[in-house]
């Protein structure tokens, strides 16, 4: 899968060839390529912003540069643009799964005030925010929907993983264990070590309904249709 990010802070996106990620890129998996939107500045300074119109506090992006940005990545018509903005619908699990069957995201990061709405008008296909905050640039939000989205992406994880955990069937997942048997008095549960997997898948099923039930009730009202019987 291709994304392009076009953004004024290409350093911050370190952060993806770490871990996972980072992984996923080396093995081709996915590919990530970042664009300063600085270097499509024509200005002597490189400008890439301007005070609004209309006045007001900050700085809005320039249309032109932005536009620039866009027009010089390749392959470009078959690609969906995203804009990160906290306007936009706000990211699930649902839309990462639907956005990780596209072949290619364009992902445009804001900052300062944002950007002119003519460019957006013109470019953008979908404005995705991650939550109900306002951060001071695109750059972490893009980041977030790059390593949630990229999860979905054949050979990043292994597909058991993706499977079950919390979202899959708008359930969260069962408490996970690991060595050591005994920490601070506190066994692992029983079952776990009893090698039963009919059991043990049972009593994931029904710590995973206990937990969204206490955690996050608004879940479960969707879980009515799947097969899992709520309890
Ligand atoms: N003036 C804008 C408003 O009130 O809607 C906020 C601009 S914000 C300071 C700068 C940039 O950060 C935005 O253009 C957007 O790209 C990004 N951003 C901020 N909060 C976000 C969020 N919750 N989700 C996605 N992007 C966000």
């Amino acid at each position: 899968m291709q994304f392009d990010v076009l953004t004024l802070f290409p350093e911050m996106f370190s952060i993806l060839d770490e871990s996972i990620i980072g992984r996923a890129k080396k093995n081709k998996k996915i590919d990530i390529n970042i664009v300063n939107i600085r270097d499509f500045s024509k200005n002597k300074h490189n400008k890439v912003d301007d005070t609004p119109y209309g006045g007001g506090a900050g700085m809005v992006m320039m249309p032109d540069v932005v536009y620039r940005a866009y027009d010089s990545l390749e392959n470009k018509e078959n690609a969906k643009v995203i804009y990160m903005s906290p306007q936009g619908k706000k990211l699930n699990q649902e839309k990462v799964k639907e956005l990780s069957k596209e072949n290619h995201l364009i992902i445009l990061c804001g900052h300062y005030e944002g950007i002119d709405q003519r460019v957006l008008d013109k470019i953008v296909d979908e404005e995705i925010s991650i939550g109900d905050y306002v951060l001071t640039g695109g750059e972490l939000p893009a980041m977030v929907l790059i390593d949630s989205v990229s999860r979905y992406v054949e050979g990043v994880l292994n597909k058991e993983s993706i499977k079950e955990e919390s979202f899959s069937e708008n359930l969260l997942e069962y408490p996970q264990y690991t060595r050591p048997e005994v920490f601070e008095g506190e066994k692992v549960p029983e079952v776990l070590l009893s090698g039963n997997h009919k059991e043990i898948d049972k009593w994931r099923k029904e710590k995973s309904l206990e937990i969204t039930k206490k955690k996050r009730p608004d879940l479960l009202k969707e879980v009515q249709n799947s097969q899992i019987a709520p309890l």
